[in-house]
């Protein structure tokens, strides 16, 4: 028996004894490929020499020191790295432990902020069905997923939420790109002018939208017209890219390709690829200063916030990224994981949509492709699809379930960065047994 609280105590887990490179290895040597990241983590991959070597240069010299009395050189420089090449004015980098973690200070910071200048009434948020944003009580209120708030109603956060961007369910036949981004966008202001603009502090949503369906790119436009509602209103933009973000898409941040910035935005996930903990929580300039003119504090902090081997983690891996020119080896590995998808399971029966944008991609299972029916919940398609590729040595991440009242089950791909052509074809072809 184990003493071990698993997160599913019915699982049986196989224990991971080794790493290298895209494949993990259990203690009778099988090795598994890494095709999801985990939940798209690992994004170079596993033993990365210059990571570690990265990591122990930083741990002999100071592992650990409290925020709230020392700042470190890597903290200063992995802040500047982010800030430079954030889009907007978001130069302001908050240093957290995971993604909860930063979804919840952006929460706050964004309620603070409206305090701070003289309009406490904006406590309200928006944000959308077939969204997750954390399991922390405030990005569990804001999260998609009525199932998984339910056991802990009532939430602190008033929270309500619209239509997310899901243009294979949604987009209407002869809809365009521009029509239906403008559809959803007066869906939002709608909402905004029902709960009164002076009630409602920001709009969160996840860039491209992962864990719960299965990769969501939004259509062209959709954030621009987004953003432009938010604009008139006074609300905040705030973009959870945890899992989207940091190069998943072939961008740095994802929202680059739609053409906007946020007031804030929240990455993780990918930031330290797995080699330690780390989130963070960008802020434009305006909600910053306001802070500083104001109270001068953000009532908000962790423990671990800065964390020195944490930061010496990250920067190794952007750093490598950039030098290696990694982000253009998404797009070109993307396109082609994507097109072999199709090649392979484009016709299949239960395939019902292939999509994503970068090594950000998603399978939507279906019962009947033509008229896009989920399957049978009993069945438990997702599961069993991840148990099946498990035996194949196969690591892909399954999403399943009701979110109010559509039943999906969806595959998350998200290979590590480093992946080259013959492992794209590897996992298509292990993936497609599976299937
Ligand atoms: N936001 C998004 C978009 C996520 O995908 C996740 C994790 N799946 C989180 C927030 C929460 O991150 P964490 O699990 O690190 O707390």
């Amino acid at each position: 028996m184990t003493h071990v609280f698993h997160r599913n105590p019915r699982q049986t887990l196989e224990f991971a004894v080794r790493s290298e490179g895209i494949r993990l290895f259990d203690r009778q040597g099988r090795g598994y490929i890494d095709a999801s990241g985990g939940a798209a983590v690992s994004c170079l991959g596993h033993g990365h020499p210059d990571v570690i070597a990265a990591v122990k240069k930083q741990l002999d010299e100071v592992a650990y020191a409290h925020s709230s009395f020392f700042t470190t050189q890597v903290c200063e420089d992995l802040a500047d790295f982010l800030a430079q090449r954030a889009p907007g004015d978001l130069n302001h980098v908050y240093f957290v432990s995971g993604g909860s973690e930063a979804v919840e200070a952006a929460l706050k910071l964004a309620r603070q902020y409206f305090v701070e200048i003289g309009q406490p009434s904006r406590r309200h948020f928006i944000a959308r069905r077939q969204s997750y944003h954390g399991n922390t009580l405030g990005a569990l209120a804001i999260g998609g997923n009525a199932w998984r708030r339910e056991p802990f109603l009532p939430l602190l956060v008033e929270a309500h939420h619209v239509s997310p961007c899901y243009a294979y369910r949604d987009q209407q036949p002869g809809e365009t790109d521009e029509q239906y981004a403008q559809r959803l966008a007066d869906e939002l202001e709608a909402k905004i002018l029902e709960l009164g603009p002076q009630n409602v502090a920001a709009f969160v949503a996840e860039t491209v939208v992962g864990a719960t369906a299965g990769v969501l790119p939004p259509v062209r436009t959709y954030f621009q017209r987004i953003r432009e509602v938010c604009d008139r209103h006074g609300v905040l933009l705030i973009l959870d890219e945890v899992m989207s973000g940091m190069g998943r898409t072939g961008r740095l941040f994802a929202c680059e390709e739609d053409g906007i910035a946020p007031d804030i935005v929240t990455i993780a996930k990918g930031l330290g690829a797995g080699y330690q903990p780390i989130g963070a929580m960008l802020a434009s300039s305006r909600i910053y200063d306001a802070i500083v003119q104001g109270s001068g504090f953000f009532q908000h902090g962790h423990t671990y916030m800065g964390h020195a081997t944490a930061c010496a983690a990250a920067l190794a891996v952007q750093q490598v990224i950039e030098r290696d020119d990694l982000l253009q080896n998404v797009l070109n590995r993307g396109e082609q994981l994507r097109a072999a998808l199709r090649r392979e399971l484009g016709e299949h029966p239960n395939v019902g949509d292939i999509r994503g944008r970068g090594l950000f991609v998603g399978v939507e299972f279906v019962a009947d492709r033509a008229d896009k029916r989920a399957l049978d919940p009993k069945l438990r398609t997702h599961a069993v699809l991840k148990k099946r590729a498990m035996e194949n040595g196969l690591m892909m991440y399954p999403m399943g379930g009701t979110i109010d009242g559509v039943r999906g089950d969806h595959v998350l791909l998200a290979p590590p960065f480093i992946c080259t052509a013959d492992d794209i074809e590897e996992i298509v072809a292990r993936f497609t047994e599976t299937v």
